[in-house]
């Protein structure tokens, strides 16, 4: 088999080898059929070096060389889908990035080869002989021949365990023709087998929210305040999908959540059809998942961010839940957003969009070559959009063997987000009709949401309990008294948030963030932790200001707290949940064990402690101190603080009436009053309204740059040139960007500043306004980190 034409393959080979990230044309010989997502090996300078197909066109690339020859193709089946293979290409536009580096994140690291399904060896016998003549041989060869006689084709390791003979015996036979052998894909048992699913009981209102999800093709946000059951519909979505064949991923915000999961849906699936999937994996095990996912052993697919890309056959189903957390967000190159992948992958007109010319697709073929010029990441974006292939070819290809393996036609792909409290991006989608509303405004089991009190900080007197106020205090008395249990969250870890010198105010600060260092203990001795580069210091008997010998910690952290509590409460039961204590998700699932099993009376944690629990016994949930974060200089602070306060308020009385304290320096703030008020609508809706006064996401586009270190210079060059892409602006334009009018924005916003975490040496800048994206390709290169959608700000 062949093509008739000459047809040329674009090829991602697996190689960091710098500039040909987006790709090298090969040949395809005449003898040779490879479809887009086939593994192949391919010449490079004077190795031969494994590549994936992720193009396929007539015309022979630019420029006066040789394009050599694809060497050899590694399997019949593509070993990624064409669906695959369009998302890797849009998120290389989407997110500005090589298409190596997005393709990437379906493959696990290491050979490629090493993800094809295992082969496993059949034999069988040529001729039927009679007992005659296997006498003539001696007895091993004999009790092999005796074995084949009589039967199809037997696996050669079952004929190795029955025989106890080995491969060279089998050699000379295969050598005298008289058995022959072959090679077959490894199938897992429960391949194409219907997997045994258990019902999930529903309330009315569960069903109708079940069924109202099923019958629209839109994404659907499920807006369902905690407590009112949305694991129970994701239950149901999952088992729908399994009983049909297909199969699903659920996403979770924290890895450390998996395990409780698993527990719950092992319930409705076969365990053994389950995978938990995050970066945490070693390479070896990602492997086996992921060949477990093609091989359609796998179904149901739970894990973080990264799961989204697991090859599962027939995938019909991603849910995302707690879909507001920022964890969704990839901070390494590419810096996609899961939430954002998933809704292109589940975009039924996805196909349409990109052959109208839609605002990502450009026109224009791919002019990477075999000479792989060396390209920053904005150059690349002007060229890696490669359109669909020229229709000849793809025809050529869909009648392929191996090409029907590809996953669900892209319209039974459902996308449910669920969260108590949509990001403010998800709210405007649902506004917009972009996504399905479905809400479930109401408790399970009837529960009451729990009433709570605001304790004013700035008008207290504290002692040497603070910041534990006595209304607080009392509270958990109380709880103490009726063997009821207590969550306090605090979002700051360590002791201290840092050491100040009470003679001079010197502040010890870590020279390379130039942010404090955090106070933190290890059994009964104090040093110094930077959050984040993970340096530490001994703390010095002297200021090395004023050599005073009056150091103070101040700003309390978990550890603090907990020494508060077990000095005012030495009776109780303290866990404490955060990065120090909470390393793996075992360790979680114990302590969320504990609790539950009433081991425990007070759970202190960070905001891993907030995230979707569910502990019955809680009657009173507490936030040592709303206000940290508030006053960041960061437009989603507020929402944040928003989301974690009523996080927190659904964490209490899930079972019986609970309270919430919430104690705070700014009692007036909207986020701390509406999250009182549980009211997740109109803080919605107000910060909606105020996020478009101000030009901010999701009313505009927004784009950050951030320039490699002491760019400082570099970065103000570039902000000049940006300023340009404003029409509204009189500035002159250079020839080139009035040629191109289309790619300017009408209301730019552009700002630039010193990373807060790089020190001052670190720059960025932020380009702000409808249609940014699509002007980036005006702007000149640059050599740093480009974000599309920043989640990080400072
Ligand atoms: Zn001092």
């Amino acid at each position: 088999m062949g093509y008739d034409r000459k047809v040329y393959a674009t090829v991602i080979l697996n190689t960091r080898q710098g500039g040909i990230g987006n790709g090298l044309t090969y040949a395809v010989p005449s003898n040779v059929f490879v479809s887009i997502g086939s593994l192949i090996k391919a010449p490079l300078r004077k190795r031969l070096i494994e590549g994936i197909v992720t193009d396929l066109h007539r015309e022979k690339p630019e420029g006066d060389y040789d394009v050599k020859d694809i060497a050899k193709v590694l399997s019949d089946e593509p070993l990624l889908t064409k669906n695959q293979i369009e998302t890797t290409r849009w998120i290389a536009e989407y997110y500005v990035c090589p298409l190596r580096q997005a393709l990437g994140l379906w493959l696990p690291g290491g050979e490629w080869e090493k993800l094809l399904p295992e082969k496993e060896e059949f034999v069988h016998y040529t001729i039927q002989l009679n007992s005659l003549v296997t006498k003539k041989y001696g007895k091993k060869q004999a009790a092999l021949l005796d074995y084949l006689q009589g039967k199809e084709w037997v696996r050669w390791e079952e004929v190795k365990e029955a025989t106890g003979v080995g491969r060279d015996i089998l050699k000379r036979f295969l050598e005298q023709g008289l058995v022959e052998s072959k090679f077959e894909l490894r199938r897992n048992a429960i391949h194409g087998v219907s997997i045994t699913t258990n019902d999930v009981s529903l309330t009315p209102r569960q069903t109708a929210a079940h069924k109202a999800i099923t019958l629209d093709p839109r994404p659907t946000l499920l807006f369902g305040i905690t407590g009112s059951g949305k694991t129970e519909i994701y239950a149901a979505l999952i088992r729908d999908a399994v009983s049909e064949g297909k199969s699903a991923i659920l996403l979770l915000p924290e890895i450390l959540l998996t395990e409780n999961f698993v527990g719950r849906f092992q319930k409705l699936i076969d365990r053994e059809a389950i995978a938990i999937i995050h970066s945490r994996l070693t390479p070896s095990q990602r492997r086996e998942a992921w060949r477990r996912c093609r091989d359609g052993s796998i179904r149901l697919v739970i894990g973080s961010r990264s799961a989204l890309f697991s090859p599962l056959s027939n995938l019909s189903l991603i849910i995302i839940d707690e879909e507001h957390e920022w964890t969704y967000k990839n901070e390494q190159m590419p810096r996609y957003h899961a939430g954002k992948v998933a809704e292109y992958m589940s975009n039924p007109l996805r196909h349409a969009e990109r052959s109208g010319g839609g605002a990502v697709a450009e026109p224009e073929r791919s002019r990477s070559t075999s000479q792989g010029n060396q390209q920053s990441p904005l150059k690349l974006m002007r060229g890696p959009s490669t359109p669909p292939v020229a229709e000849p070819v793809l025809s050529a290809v869909e009648g392929a063997p191996g090409s029907a393996q590809d996953d669900v036609a892209q319209h039974d792909m459902k996308l449910v987000l669920g969260s108590a409290t949509p990001s403010v991006e998800s709210w405007f989608k649902a506004k917009n009709g972009t996504y399905q509303l479905v809400e479930l405004p109401e408790r399970y089991g009837g529960a009451l949401l729990p009433s709570v009190q605001i304790v004013d900080l700035g008008t207290l007197q504290f002692g040497r309990f603070y910041p534990l106020s006595p209304t607080l205090i009392n509270g958990i008395r109380l709880r103490l008294q009726k063997h009821e249990q207590v969550i306090l969250f605090l979002n700051r870890r360590g002791f201290a948030t840092s050491l100040l010198c009470m003679e001079c105010r010197y502040r010890f600060e870590d020279p390379e963030t130039r942010l404090p260092y955090t106070v933190h203990f290890r059994g009964q001795h104090p040093y110094l932790l930077s959050h984040h580069t993970g340096g530490t210091l001994e703390i010095p008997a002297k200021c090395p200001k004023c050599g005073a010998a009056n150091l103070r910690p101040v700003g309390a952290g978990t550890q603090k707290i907990e020494s508060i509590l077990s000095e005012l409460f030495p009776e109780a039961r303290i866990l404490r949940g955060d990065a120090d204590t909470l390393s793996s998700p075992e360790k979680m699932r114990v302590l969320l064990e504990t609790m539950k099993e009433g081991r425990a009376d007070i759970l202190l944690g960070t905001q891993s402690v907030v995230k979707g629990l569910d502990l019955p016994k809680v009657t009173l949930a507490a936030v040592i101190l709303a206000d940290i974060g508030l006053s960041l200089p960061h437009f989603r602070a507020g929402e944040r603080v928003f989301q974690l306060l009523t996080q927190l308020t659904g964490r209490s009385g899930r079972r019986d009436p609970g309270e919430v304290i919430i104690q705070t320096f700014r009692p007036k703030a909207l986020e701390v009053e509406l999250a009182s008020r549980h009211d997740v609508r109109t803080y919605l809706d107000q910060e909606l309204v105020e996020r478009q006064k101000v030009h901010y996401p999701p009313d505009t586009e927004m784009v950050r740059f951030v320039f490699t270190e002491n760019a400082e210079k570099e970065s103000r060059v570039f902000f000049e040139r940006a300023r340009l892409l404003d029409s509204s602006g009189s500035r002159g334009l250079p020839s080139s960007l009035e040629e191109n009018k289309a790619g300017r924005v009408e209301k730019l916003f552009i700002s630039r500043a010193p990373s807060l975490f790089g020190g001052g040496k670190v720059w960025q800048v932020f380009l702000r306004g409808k249609g940014v994206r699509e002007s980036l390709k005006n702007l000149p290169e640059f050599n740093g980190v480009v974000d599309v959608d920043p989640i990080e700000c400072l």
